[in-house]
């Protein structure tokens, strides 16, 4: 039996929805699929980490997860995963489109190569356009959705990541405002989530620096003192998108920063 039995059915936020996560194999998209499932969704992994995607699955029991290979940079796979996950469980609610890569650490856009460029943008941003369009093509019908998409705090701040990450970033937000406006009058709501650093391989891996550092780093420059962040936090965030609580948020980039952003554009 999956981890789902945790919860009592009244206090289930997703019982009976449809989740598909892209990136769901690691970090943030990982916490999401544990805590969906928690939550009484049915979740569908999408990932290019075939062994460890589908460890994650039987982890949270086959009734409750199923993983895909997907490739996001991929048209064909990404409507494959949507449709997997529409033959599978009749229905897509929630699309998390999370996947995504930091690149190579280069800050300087004098000194980077156009193929890592295209890479960053490639997965983090045409990745979310496939993800939106084709959860589009299914929830239109069903007059209702959640789209939720995984910015950053580099999606309102330059200088954290590399010119191309925080490109992806800003782009990201931008899609997501763009699919807002568009997906309203069908009932779809579009939102992002945008967390400051999390220590997950993303960041560990892609900076270089141990998961202490990475905490440490975002404690020294948040607001809030008392609180690490997490990959469960950030999960938290995008179950309130994902929900119906949020039914009548949409075109938000909710972040999840500890007022990292709010203190760095202050006087104080
Ligand atoms: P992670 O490395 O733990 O997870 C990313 C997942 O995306 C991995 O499972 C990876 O296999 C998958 N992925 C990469 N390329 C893919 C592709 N082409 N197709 C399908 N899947 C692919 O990292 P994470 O921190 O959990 O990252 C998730 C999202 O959060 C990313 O969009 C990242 O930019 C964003 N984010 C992370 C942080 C952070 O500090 N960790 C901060 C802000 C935003």
């Amino acid at each position: 039996m999956g981890i789902t039995s945790m919860l009592t059915s009244a206090a289930r936020r997703l019982e009976g929805k449809v989740a598909l996560i892209t990136g769901g194999a690691s970090g943030i998209g990982e916490a999401t699929a544990k805590l969906f499932t928690r939550h009484g969704a049915r979740v569908m992994i999408a990932d290019i980490q075939d062994d460890k995607g589908r460890a994650l699955c039987e982890s949270l029991g086959s009734s409750a997860a199923s993983y895909v290979h997907c490739d996001v940079t991929d048209e064909s796979h990404v409507r494959d995963a949507v449709d997997a996950a529409v033959s599978r469980h009749g229905k897509l609610d929630i699309m998390f489109n999370n996947a995504g890569i930091i690149g190579l650490p280069c800050m300087q856009i004098r000194k980077s190569e156009k193929a890592d460029f295209e890479k960053v943008v490639g997965i983090n941003l045409v990745g979310s356009y496939l993800g939106t369009k084709h959860a589009a093509r299914v929830m239109i019908p069903a007059r209702r959705g959640s789209i939720v998409m995984t910015a950053s705090v580099a999606s309102v701040m330059p200088g954290l990541a590399s010119a191309a990450y925080t490109c992806s970033k800003h782009a990201v937000v931008g899609l997501m405002r763009s699919a807002a406006l568009e997906l309203g009058q069908f009932g779809v709501r579009v939102n992002c989530v945008s967390p400051h650093a999390v220590a997950t391989p993303l960041a560990t891996t892609g900076l270089g620096v141990g998961g202490e550092e990475v905490e440490e780093f975002v404690l020294e420059h948040a607001v809030l003192k008392d609180v690490r962040l997490k990959a469960e936090d950030v999960a938290e965030a995008v179950l309130f998108l994902g929900s119906e609580e949020a039914k009548y948020v949409s075109g938000v980039n909710l972040l999840v920063d500890g007022g990292f952003t709010t203190a760095s554009t202050s006087h104080g």
